[in-house]
């Protein structure tokens, strides 16, 4: 929101932990830089958590984020248990802030690191995944989680890290997934990496699985450019890469949306260094020039990055960056403020600016360019089974697959008991005997008259079959081709 004096309006959440201490430090600076702003404060966070509010953000809070559209906020505590939600996964999925932007790179030799040269951004989903927040005890002794990827929330994603590269002449971008695992979610990923990819010829794009990706950050930075990839991957990357660039307290990021967007470090709340005043306020001065960037105030951003640089390049620095010899002062975290703005209008000798002329805010129609969601739905959708996962602790595979093959056989359910699975891997009718079988069985029927086309009538029928044959169901999973293709796993060691 703009004020009648042309002042935009933010809020600004001052978190848990170290949270007030650098967002104390950053707004010093901002303020000092005479930017544009009103920082409008706003309640989230432990506090608000423990008044009873298991969404830990107030209702003023969320009026007031409505109406400003940007935050700038600090680090929060989730409490442990008490079914308390995260804050961050609230903000994002509530305002559709959709991207996670993470840019790392060296600051060598200012700041020592485990690289001398690294320039990368990380373009992480940030609304599905493991972070949909979907779990659940199933038994005694099995907890799930399920993890969620859909095709359009993949495409736009993987869209905006190109329309991102193409827009700040990035020239390479790889995409991370576990496809060689998780076939179907992460193999969506990949395959709609190489389908964007296709319309973006000029850009350079390569795949790698996660685990090696991840080594490969830690170990040769320097050969990444822009990296697309999932929620929980992409948040366990950035922090190997802020923590390669020299500490985890240097990078800031960015979650946008199409209308909203929450600009904050990548760190947490740093419980074991509150209260303090040891912690570097940059992860949040960074988030801060994004946002600057992102709201058309890039000459503030510019001009502040050149003092904070060379505040770094003079050797001034808070502990987690300090070493002896290297460094030349050991700050507290507002005195780092302080030198900063001791800095304005000077510019670093050595270091590349990392901010200045790039853009967050893409001239990208998303909703048109998305062209493929618009198209879902349109083919054949054919129900072709249903895994029904059972609670049994007392019978062997064995025991339960016979049992469960005769009382479904005999009623004539239109499906047929193809396999018994445990924790994924086929245990009946042909399975290895040493196989550890838990309290919770994948029991597998598909379609035994394939002439015919079964209907949620025919699952639920099965279903009062199976509970009146007093089995303990715990859930179905109905499984489906579409255009005649599988859209479902086969049990690992299924012939
Ligand atoms: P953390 O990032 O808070 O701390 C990890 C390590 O990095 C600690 O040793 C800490 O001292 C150090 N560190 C972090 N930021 C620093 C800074 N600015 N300057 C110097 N050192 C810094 O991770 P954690 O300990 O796993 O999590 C603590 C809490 O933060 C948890 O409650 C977690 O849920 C929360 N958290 C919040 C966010 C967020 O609000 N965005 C993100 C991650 C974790």
């Amino acid at each position: 929101m703009t004020t009648a004096k042309g002042i935009q309006k933010i809020c600004v959440a001052h978190g848990d932990g170290i949270g007030p201490e650098i967002m104390d430090a950053t707004l010093h600076i901002l303020k000092a830089a005479g930017v544009p702003l009103e920082f409008v404060p706003i309640e989230m966070g432990e506090k608000v958590y423990l008044s009873g509010n298991p969404a830990g953000v107030s209702k003023d809070a969320w009026a007031e984020i409505t109406k400003n559209k940007i935050v700038l906020k600090a680090p929060m505590t989730t409490p442990q248990g008490g079914g308390y939600k995260s804050i961050n996964v609230t903000l994002r999925k509530t305002l559709g802030l959709y991207c996670n932007l993470r840019p790392c790179r060296t600051f060598a030799p200012y700041v020592s690191g485990k690289a001398s040269k690294m320039d990368m951004v990380i373009v992480r989903e940030n609304e599905e995944d493991l972070y949909a927040g979907i779990e659940h005890r199933q038994t005694w002794d099995s907890f799930q989680c399920l993890k969620l990827v859909s095709r359009s929330g993949a495409e736009r994603i993987i869209r905006y890290a190109f329309e991102y590269a193409k827009a700040n002449g990035r020239k390479k971008v790889t995409c991370m997934s576990k496809d060689n695992i998780m076939k179907l979610t992460d193999g969506l990923f990949h395959k709609m990496f190489e389908e964007m990819g296709a319309e973006y010829p000029d850009i350079a794009q390569d795949h790698m699985i996660i685990d090696i990706g991840s080594a490969k950050i830690a170990a040769s930075p320097e050969r990444f450019d822009v990296i697309v990839t999932g929620n929980l991957y992409g948040d366990i990357i950035s922090d190997i890469a802020a923590e390669v660039s020299g500490s985890v307290g240097l990078a800031g990021s960015a979650n946008l949306g199409h209308e909203y967007a929450v600009f904050e470090a990548i760190h947490g709340s740093a419980p074991d260094i509150s209260g303090q005043g040891i912690a570097n306020p940059s992860g949040l001065l960074n988030s801060a020039l994004m946002m600057l960037q992102h709201m058309g105030l890039g000459t503030y951003a510019d001009s502040i990055e050149r003092a904070w640089a060379a505040t770094i390049e003079a050797g001034i620095h808070t502990a987690d960056i300090y070493r002896d010899g290297a460094s030349v002062q050991k700050v507290s975290t507002l005195d780092f403020a302080k030198a900063v703005v001791a800095h304005f209008g000077k510019s670093p000798q050595g270091l590349k600016l990392m901010f200045a002329g790039c853009t967050t805010a893409l001239p990208m129609d998303l909703k048109k360019k998305v062209a493929s969601s618009a198209t879902f739905g349109s083919g054949k959708r054919d129900l072709v089974g249903t895994d029904v996962f059972l609670y049994e602790p007392k019978l062997t595979a064995n025991e339960l697959g016979a049992k469960l093959k005769a009382s479904t056989e005999s009623v004539g359910v239109g499906y047929k008991l193809q396999f018994l699975s445990n924790r994924g891997m086929v245990v009946w009718p042909d399975g290895f005997e040493g196989t550890r079988c838990i309290d919770n069985w994948r029991c597998r029927f598909l379609n035994n008259d394939t002439a015919k086309v079964l209907s949620g009538a025919d699952t639920v029928r099965l279903l009062g079959v199976v509970q009146s044959a007093g089995f303990d169901i715990i859930k179905t999973e109905n499984l489906y081709n579409f255009d005649g293709v599988a859209g479902y796993s086969k049990g690992q060691g299924e012939g």
